[in-house]
C-alpha cells in the first residue's frame, strides 16, 4: 500500500481560522484555538475550507469499494474498462498468508483468474467485459480529495477497530501524511471513541468494542449487549 498526499491547502489551520473569523469579526489565532472552538461547538462547516488530495495505490478493489461509499469526497480511479489488467497485482490478507494451505489455494485461484482474463483479451473480448472475472483482491489506484470535515468523519469511522483491516491501515497512512504537513490537525483525525477527547467512550456494543475506552452504555448505566 502506498498513500501519498499530493495536494493540500497550505497552512490549513490558518485557512480554516481565516474563514471562521469572518463569522466572529476576529483574527486567526495562529494556534488552532478558533479551530478547536469551532470543532467542539459543532460549527463544522468551516472545516470545509481545507482540502487534502491523496494518491493511493497497492490497495484492493475491496478497499476502494468501501472508500467510495464516502460521498462527501471526490474520486478518480484506475478504470478496468480502459486499462488492461494482465498479470494484475493483488492483496493477500494476513489470515490467508499465514496459513500455508489457504495461501496456496488463494494464489492458485488468482493465477487461474489471471490466465483466464488474459485468455479472454487474446480472444478479442473487450477489457470492460473481461474484467467481470477480476477479484476483489485486484490492486487498484485511486485519487481521493477530502476536505477536513469529511476527513475527520472518515477517520472517526475507519480508524475504529470495527472497520476492516485494510481500510484502517489506509486511514492510518492518511493521518500520517496529513500530520507530517499539519501536526495541529492530528488531534482531530482519531477514531470516533476519541472524537470528544478528553471524554472518550465507545458507542459500539460490548461484543464489538475493542475495550480501549469505556462503553457509553456503562457510563450512562444502560445495558446494551
Ligand atoms: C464498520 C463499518 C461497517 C459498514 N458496513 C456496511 C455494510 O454492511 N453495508 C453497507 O452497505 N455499508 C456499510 N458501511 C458503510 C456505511 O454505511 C456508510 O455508507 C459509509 O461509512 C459512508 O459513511 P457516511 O454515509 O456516514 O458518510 P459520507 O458519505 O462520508 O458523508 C459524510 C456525512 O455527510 C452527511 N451525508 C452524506 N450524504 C448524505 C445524504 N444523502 N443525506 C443526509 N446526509 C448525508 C452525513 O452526515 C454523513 O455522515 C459500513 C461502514 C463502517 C464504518
Amino acid at each position: 500500500m502506498n498513500v501519498e498526499l499530493i495536494e493540500y491547502t497550505r497552512e490549513p489551520v490558518e485557512a480554516i481560522e481565516r474563514a471562521a473569523s469572518t463569522c466572529y469579526d476576529s483574527q486567526p489565532s495562529g494556534e488552532g484555538r478558533i479551530l478547536r472552538h469551532c470543532y467542539r461547538s459543532g460549527h463544522h462547516s468551516v472545516l470545509e475550507f481545507a482540502d487534502f488530495t491523496f494518491r493511493i495505490s497497492g490497495v484492493s478493489r475491496a478497499l476502494t469499494h468501501q472508500l467510495v461509499r464516502h460521498r462527501m469526497a471526490s474520486y478518480a480511479q484506475r478504470s478496468q474498462r480502459y486499462c488492461r489488467e494482465d498479470g494484475f497485482d493483488y492483496v493477500t490478507p494476513a489470515s490467508i498468508a499465514a496459513d500455508g494451505e489457504a495461501g496456496r489455494l488463494y494464489a492458485d485461484t488468482v493465477r487461474a483468474i489471471q490466465q483466464a482474463y488474459s485468455g479472454l483479451l487474446r480472444a478479442g473480448i473487450p477489457p470492460e467485459d473481461a474484467r467481470m472475472l477480476l477479484p476483489n483482491a485486484c490492486c487498484t489506484e485511486i485519487c481521493v480529495k477530502m476536505n477536513l470535515r469529511e476527513l475527520i468523519h472518515f477517520c472517526n469511522e475507519r480508524l475504529c477497530s470495527c472497520a476492516q483491516w485494510e481500510i484502517r491501515a489506509m486511514a492510518r497512512e492518511m493521518v500520517r501524511a496529513v500530520a507530517a504537513v499539519a501536526p495541529g490537525l492530528k488531534e482531530y483525525l482519531v477514531p470516533k471513541c476519541e472524537a470528544h477527547a478528553p471524554h472518550c467512550f465507545c458507542t459500539e456494543s460490548r461484543s464489538r468494542s475493542c475495550g480501549r475506552h469505556p462503553l457509553l452504555s456503562d457510563l450512562i448505566g444502560k445495558d446494551r449487549q
